[in-house]
């Protein structure tokens, strides 16, 4: 191939490939479907498709009442992932599957929605606690991530994507207020969560809650004998007046708690997934509601 020959081969080449990739781009969001969004977990899900709303389609991988941190990816998991636009993801560890997921996923842009919040550290060992969306506040930057995503990839639904934030946003500063004001209501001291995980630290700090977990995070879930006595022996010295399970967790060790403490399981609680279909817990906003008052109730017998 002479040079001259070879340089149009090649300008024709790079033509080809800019062809396609602008062409691989705007197909991807203006067919029919629209959007198309895959979260890892229920929560994240229920936030994208409010800033989503009409312009596609999201979907999660863990099932409901599955939790997040050890899940089995499924093989179509891999297939609705490449398929998607964009994967949004917690970040923090949360998703501990995550790595072997992405490896078989083609080059799916990987979002963490959690930027720009501040982790706190898990209690008893090195790392950052994933719970960030137990925090109101916290879960107002997931949107704004999700927002500011979906704007640079799709611009088109730019105006559309604002005005869906901007009505959630709103609706959960509602939420952040009715929160603080509801949980005003339970005395000082009997302000504690006692659960199987303690994945209620970022609430905690928020709304005025001390925790305690009968274990830090669900992949390293034991309940061995002494952590349970641990558990028991702050309820009796705080004189606690209940404990809570957890939609997603073995509520056999908690049972074992409230019986050696002598107190009450007062209720389950929403962490790391949202509720099935009739459990009136079906959305983000509707698990908080439900997880309050399941305190307030709880905590102020
Ligand atoms: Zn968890």
């Amino acid at each position: 191939m002479g040079k001259k020959k070879r340089s149009l081969f090649l300008m024709a080449l790079f033509t080809a490939f800019v062809l396609a990739a602008c062409g691989g781009e705007q197909a991807s969001v203006s067919d029919d479907e629209g959007i198309k969004v895959v979260t890892s977990f229920s929560i994240l899900g229920d936030l994208a498709e409010n800033v989503v709303g009409e312009r596609g389609q999201v979907e999660y991988l863990v099932p409901i009442g599955e939790e997040p941190h050890e899940y089995e990816t499924i093989p179509s998991d891999f297939q609705k992932v490449s398929d998607a636009d964009v994967f949004y993801v917690n970040g923090f560890g949360l998703e501990e599957w995550l790595e072997r997921l992405v490896q078989n996923v083609g080059d799916v842009p990987i979002i963490t929605v959690s930027d720009g919040i501040t982790p706190l550290p898990i209690s008893d060992q090195d790392g950052e606690d994933p719970h960030a969306w137990l925090d109101v506040a916290n879960v107002i930057t997931y949107v704004e991530n999700i927002r500011d995503d979906l704007t640079e990839r799709d611009p088109d639904g730019a105006e559309e994507y604002a005005a869906n934030a901007d009505s959630f946003i709103a609706e959960l500063e509602e939420l952040h207020t009715w929160i603080h004001t509801e949980v005003e209501s339970i005395d000082e001291s009997k302000r504690a969560i006692v659960i199987s995980e303690n994945a209620f630290k970022y609430f905690g700090e928020q709304y005025g809650f001390d925790t305690v977990g009968i274990w830090e995070l669900n992949s390293h879930e034991e309940g061995t004998h002494s952590q349970i006595a641990a558990v028991v022996d702050t309820i009796k010295e705080r004189e606690i007046p209940a404990v809570f399970v957890e939609t997603t967790v073995d509520k056999r060790y908690m049972e074992t708690v409230a019986n050696d403490a002598g107190v009450a399981i007062a209720g389950e609680v929403y962490t790391d997934a949202v509720g099935l279909e009739g459990s009136g817990a079906e959305t983000y906003i509707k698990m908080m509601e439900h997880n309050v008052r399941t305190f307030v109730d709880g905590l102020n017998q």
